[in-house]
This record gives structure tokens, sequence and C-alpha cells, in this order.
């Protein structure tokens, strides 16, 4: 760029261009993921746009509302109602329009995959540990650097997943992940629709029995699969039907608590250590630490979380082609799940069988199943199936 155009860019930058080794060529030629454009999904972006990052992908699937305007600071009054990936693509672009902005108003789980593919990092600003575990396998499985950044008032955390190498957030999800998640989660226990009608009342949400069972035939059984519905389920009820889970959705929307202050705190330190991403090794040492901030006591903490081998989204065990598995003929489905569940801890564990969704009450026997076949492990955990080569006992 030996134009005056080039000229314009350099003045731009030039205070950031004094940094020893920066390499402003890496950030014009970059490409970073934002999921999710709430409070620390504004900073972030506002921060890569700042710097130059070349190309900025914006996945959210929810419009402005009045409460966001508190922290979410690319938006204001005017915004309200619209979709959010939008609105800040046209702020960001203000702010820097040597950069591409590209946007996806829709859930995380309906974006081409190539669009993760062509990208250097892929950033996790989500409030949900669905979408957020999902991003998780999916970082893991297309090999790239995964920044999962959280809030929750006067606290946050700071993770960075280089598959293969550092912790996944399933590698400690036991310890991580909060309780009521993992038991929400659980749906082994054979459920009645009466028992949706109760939890739902517990949560201030009323439904009649009939609803429930309509849901129950739509496999919708619990609170959580409510609340984070694959896309696609919508669109595939009736009007009616769609209509009052929209408003049961609406009303199990999940209000945290959440603070400017500590958003763009969190953000600030995850948008540096992208940089240095992006810089492959040539600007200092990425953080490899869990970062636990509270900011009640002013407290920064650092956990050293150790990458689990045997981790059924980026274990040694399951990056293989398949993975051996013992069953045998008496056992029904729901043993099986049962087993899957304990060994590879995967609560939600659902098996398919050639074109098959198993069911629990199903025996293996009688499914014919052979020695070497593959079942694959179904889970809102991981983006892709697990298989599972069986190993029938007494061959
Ligand atoms: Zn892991």
């Amino acid at each position: 760029m030996s134009d005056g155009v080039g000229e314009e860019v350099f003045e731009r930058y030039d205070r950031q261009l004094r940094i020893e080794g920066w390499d402003q060529e890496k950030l014009m030629n970059a490409r970073v993921v934002i999921v999710g454009v709430g409070a620390t999904g504004c900073e972030v972006a506002k921060n890569l746009a700042l710097m130059g990052v070349g190309t900025l992908v914006l996945i959210d699937n929810d419009v402005v509302e009045l409460s966001n305007l508190s922290r979410q600071m690319l938006f204001t009054d005017d915004d309200i109602g619209k979709p959010k990936a939008i609105v800040a693509a046209e702020k960001l672009k203000k702010m820097n329009p040597w950069i591409n902005v590209e946007t996806y108003f829709e859930d995380v789980r309906s974006v081409p995959h190539d669009v993760f593919n062509k990208s250097n990092v892929i950033v996790s600003c989500l409030d949900n540990w669905p979408a957020r575990r999902w991003l998780n396998s999916l970082a893991v499985e297309l090999d790239k650097p995964l920044i999962d950044l959280s809030m929750e008032g006067f606290y946050a955390n700071l993770q960075i997943v280089l598959p293969g190498k550092t912790a996944c957030l399933e590698c400690h999800g036991d310890e991580l992940i909060p309780k009521e998640v993992q038991v929400a989660e659980c749906t082994l226990r054979r459920r009645k629709p009466e028992d949706l009608v109760k939890d739902l009342k517990e949560s201030g949400v009323e439904i009649s029995l009939k609803t429930a069972e309509k849901l129950f035939q739509l496999n919708i059984k619990t609170i959580y699969d409510l609340k984070y519905l694959q896309a696609g389920v919508l669109e595939k009820m009736d009007n009616k039907t769609r209509k009052t889970v929209e408003k049961i959705q609406e009303k199990l929307k999940p209000k945290m608590p959440a603070l400017q202050s500590v958003a763009a705190l969190i953000a600030g330190i995850a948008s540096t250590e992208i940089v240095k991403l992006l810089h492959e090794g040539k600007l200092g040492e990425i953080m490899t630490d869990f970062l636990v901030y509270d900011g009640l006591s002013g407290r920064f903490t650092t956990v050293k979380l150790e990458r689990r081998t045997d981790c059924f989204v980026c274990g040694d065990i399951v990056r293989q082609k398949a993975v051996d598995f013992p069953v045998s003929p008496e056992e029904t489905v729901l043993d099986l799940k049962k087993r899957i569940a304990e060994q590879f801890k995967i609560p939600d564990p659902e098996l398919l069988y050639k074109t098959w969704r198993l069911t629990d009450d199903q025996k293996l026997a009688d499914l014919q199943v052979k020695n070497g076949d593959i079942i694959y492990v179904d889970t809102s955990r991981r983006f892709m199936p697990l298989p599972l080569k069986l190993v029938l006992s007494g061959e």
C-alpha cells in the first residue's frame, strides 16, 4: 500500500504499529467469528474493529431490548427491536470503514460450518451453556482456537481452548458447569407430561396437560428442551403450538445480573489474547490458564486446567475413528444409554443405529446388532455424533 489509501490506513493504526512485534497485515488478513452480540460480544467486536481485524463475523439470533442498553455498547434507543448482529455491523463499519463485517441473524447451530472453518479464531460470548458447549465441540472438531468468556454480576471468567493442546470446556465440566445445568440436561429418567407441567409451574409458567402431551410428542420433555430447542424444530410445529412454545421461551429467558464494567474488563483481556493468537506466537504468550475475576474483592485468580485425554469432546479416545464399546445382546437400549452416560459423562445420549433412533425398551438382540456394527451417540454436547464400535460379548 504505497498510495494515499495506505498512508491513511497506517496513520490510523500508528500507535499500535509502534508496539514491538506488531503485524498489522496479520490482523487485516484475519477473520474472527464472534458468537453472541451481548455485553461481552459488543465489547470484543468493538475492540477488534478498532484494532483493524480484517473480517468480523457476528452471529446472534436476538433483537435489541431496552434492558440491553445499560451495557451492550453498540446499541442505542433507536435500535430497539432490530437484530443485534445487523445493528452492530453498521456501528462497527462507522468506527472503522476499513474492515468487513458479515452477519448471521440466526441460531449459531444453523450457521454453515464453512463460516467457522474459514476463520482464524472463534469467540464465544454466549449467555447459555448448551450453545457454549456446542460451540466448544465444533471448535475442537474444526481444530480452531476458541475464546470462551462469560460473566454474572461482578464475576467473569475466561478460558482459551487450543484443541488438542489445552483443556476444552468439557474436560473439567464436572466442576465448572453448574450442577443445575448438568441435572437439567439429564433426560435418562423416564418423564411424564405431568413432570413438565410441574417443573414449569415451579418456574412460574402455567401450561395445560394437553399442551405438555403435545410437546412430549415432539420429544420436548424438559425445561431444558424448551429453552434450547435445536434450530429448525420450531418451524416444523403447527402455528398454535409454535406460538405457545415461543411464549414459554420468552418467559424462561435467562435474566442474569450483569454489569457493563465487568463485561468491558473481561472482553478487553479476551481481545488482547485474540490479537496475540492472530500473531501466531510472535507477540507474547497465550494465556492458557482459566481466569476468574471477582469484582467484589477485586481479585484475579488463575487455575491451571489440564486437558483430559479421556474427555468425550477433545480426548484422544474420541478422536479415533470409532471407540470400541463392549455390549451384551441381552442389554436394553436404556441399559446401554446408562453405561454410555457413565463412561463418557454424557447425560443425555440418544442412540442412532442404521437409520433408526433407538427407544429405551428395545433389546439389542431384537435389533440384530452384529459384532463391529457402529452405533452413533447423539448428544446436545457434541456437534457431531460419537461413533461407537460394538464389541458383542461371547464372540
Ligand atoms: Zn476436553
